[in-house]
């Protein structure tokens, strides 16, 4: 297993390196296992695949292909910039994700008890 802690499903994120670097995307899926994501519209491959006449599928298939996580940042849903998160409790006991730029929190990650 790999850490993925810095992104969640759903994210908007900025591609640093690659031939998509600079571009931003939302995040599709994670794959625990192998530590990769797969970002919409970012590392497409073009697959081709044999013709299935019975089933009416075939030829050129584009698809997203997984990037590295530690290949993204997260882009700040408040000041709108790529930046590094980090994971603080709040006064109430809640967990949160927050952005170290402009300090807003991104999410919560875990409810406090009190
Ligand atoms: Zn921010």
């Amino acid at each position: 297993m790999v850490k993925v802690q810095h992104v969640k499903v759903d994210d908007n994120v900025f591609v640093l390196t690659g031939k998509d670097a600079g571009k931003t995307g939302k995040v599709l899926s994670i794959n625990r296992a192998t530590g990769r994501i797969i970002v919409e519209g970012v590392n497409i491959v073009t697959k081709h695949q044999r013709p299935d006449m019975r089933l009416g599928t075939g030829g050129i298939v584009r698809k997203e292909a997984g990037i590295d996580a530690s290949n993204v940042m997260v882009v700040c849903p408040n000041c709108k910039r790529p930046s590094k998160t980090g994971r603080k409790f709040e006064a109430n006991g809640d967990k949160v994700r927050f952005c170290k730029a402009c300090s807003a929190t991104i999410d919560t990650i875990r409810k406090g008890s009190k």
